[in-house]
Formats: C-alpha cells, sequence, structure tokens
C-alpha cells in the first residue's frame, strides 16, 4: 500500500507537528503495524481539512499544483483511517532529507522549507520578496525525532 522511491518535489510547510508518533493505548509499539504519514500530508490535511482553506488556496501555499495537494490530502485521510480503523500506531515522516527554516525579513512569517537539493534562490511564500539564504537556518529533516 505505501507509495515508495516516488520522488517528490519540495515544499512549503507553515507548520511542524507537534507530536510524531501516536499509538494505541495498552499495546507496546513494537507489537504494532505503523502508518506513516508524511509531513507534506498532515500539512495538507492542516490546511483543508482543520482550517478549511481552498485546494487552490492550499496548494499554492505549499508551493505544489492542485493535483500533488490533492494526492498528499487523499493518501493523509486514507492513511488516517487506515490508523484508526486497524488499531495502528501513526507515525509522522519526513519524505524530504532536509528542512530549512526561513523567516522573511519583509514579512516576518516563519516557514519550513522541505527539499532533497538546496535551491539556488527561494521566495517567501507570503510576500514573494527573495529570501536571503545565508541567513536561513538548515538541518536534517527529522534526525532528532527519530529513535
Ligand atoms: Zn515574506
Amino acid at each position: 500500500m505505501h507509495r515508495r522511491g516516488r520522488p517528490k518535489g519540495p515544499r512549503w510547510i507553515k507548520e511542524f507537528p507537534k507530536a510524531m508518533l501516536f499509538k494505541p493505548r495498552g499495546l507496546p509499539l513494537n507489537t504494532l503495524e505503523r502508518v506513516e504519514i508524511t509531513i507534506e500530508e498532515l500539512e495538507a490535511m492542516r490546511l483543508v481539512d482543520f482550517l478549511g482553506l481552498g485546494q487552490e488556496e492550499a496548494a499554492k501555499m505549499m508551493g505544489v499544483s492542485r493535483k500533488t495537494l490533492w494526492m498528499d490530502l487523499k493518501e493523509g485521510r486514507r492513511k488516517v483511517i487506515e490508523g484508526l480503523i486497524e488499531g495502528k500506531a501513526i507515525e509522522l515522516k519526513g519524505s524530504h532529507p532536509y528542512t530549512i527554516r526561513c523567516t522573511c525579513e519583509g514579512c516576518g512569517s516563519t516557514w519550513f522549507y522541505l527539499f532533497k537539493r538546496m535551491p539556488r534562490r527561494l521566495r517567501c511564500p507570503s510576500c514573494k520578496i527573495e529570501l536571503e539564504l545565508s541567513k536561513v537556518e538548515s538541518r536534517n529533516t527529522f534526525d532528532e525525532e527519530s529513535g
């Protein structure tokens, strides 16, 4: 059921999840099957299902096509349901090797950029001014959370 190995384009994420793992009560984690929801699937669900944004607007915020947004949304919803119905642990995972946190000097908003290859230039998703890449902080996506 898992989509594997399909390269994913970079995404903008406004908020990171506050917890990375959810599990049914009373069962040890190592006996449970897991569903892995990617950060961008969660962001798509956060924007559309939680905040009530239209798909067009959500796609623009994340810097992806409507089709890509829709695929993330559909896949994320399916996995949440799978976890709840089948009593699996739900784990949030990064699907990009790198994340940078950008605070825009123009409008002050903070974003996370998820990517495989560092772009030459980046524009703030809110106000579209160019971000100074020398000033953004870079790290591997989920090293500190895993394990
Ligand atoms: Zn800005």
